[in-house]
């Protein structure tokens, strides 16, 4: 059975998905061989209309659907809380009552990786501030080297702006309750909520 091309091809499509570990391979694919045929037409069908119906918002890249306006940029936008990726947002969402506006970076820099700030919505994040009134911007990006030095560098940036613009911005993080090298994705509600609640000037 492994000598099947078909089963091959579609090993090769699981093994692109990121997170699914390699030793999970046959399991998932054994899931979509048992599942009945109309449930698979179903599954594929759904993935084919979210990839249609699913954008990123251009002002602050949280996923939205095509034809609805982002709900996060009808909030307050004078404090705006930058995460480096739509879970760690997700994570924010769930954990505290935050009432103010995001903007997604779509992820840390990372000169091995070949990540550098022109790859990230970085530019994206000055324009905002240059064109808003913004009295606050939490920088809540991972407790990671790639984190923190994304964070460094935003900050400089955006004293830059602000500076040029004689309008002076609050730049606060996450207070240091949060464990280092820890994503934000995976910390518990309470203590997101506290690093959130007694963020410091960064
Ligand atoms: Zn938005």
């Amino acid at each position: 059975m492994e000598n099947s091309e078909i089963l091959k091809k579609f090993l090769q499509n699981l093994q692109q998905v990121p997170y699914l570990a390699s030793k999970n391979l046959f399991k998932v694919a054994s899931h979509f061989l048992e599942m009945e045929k109309d449930k698979a037409e179903f599954f594929c069908a759904t993935l084919l209309k979210m990839k249609d119906c699913l954008v990123k918002c251009q002002n602050c890249f949280v996923w939205k659907e095509k034809d609805s306006d982002c709900v996060y940029c009808k909030r307050d936008q004078s404090v705006i809380c930058v995460v480096e990726t739509w879970q760690d947002m997700l994570a924010m969402e769930r954990a505290v009552e935050f009432k103010g506006a995001y903007h997604i970076l779509g992820g840390a820099i990372s000169p091995l990786d070949g990540v550098g700030p022109e790859n990230l919505n970085i530019g994206s994040l000055v324009e905002r501030v240059k064109k808003n009134y913004i009295k606050e911007i939490i920088l809540a990006l991972n407790q990671t080297p790639e984190g923190e030095a994304t964070a460094a560098f935003i900050a400089n940036r955006l004293t830059q702006a602000s500076s040029a613009q004689n309008h002076i911005i609050q730049i606060t993080c996450l207070a240091r309750g949060v464990p280092i090298g820890s994503s934000l994705e995976y910390l518990d509600k309470l203590t997101l909520n506290k690093a959130l609640s007694e963020r410091r000037p960064f």
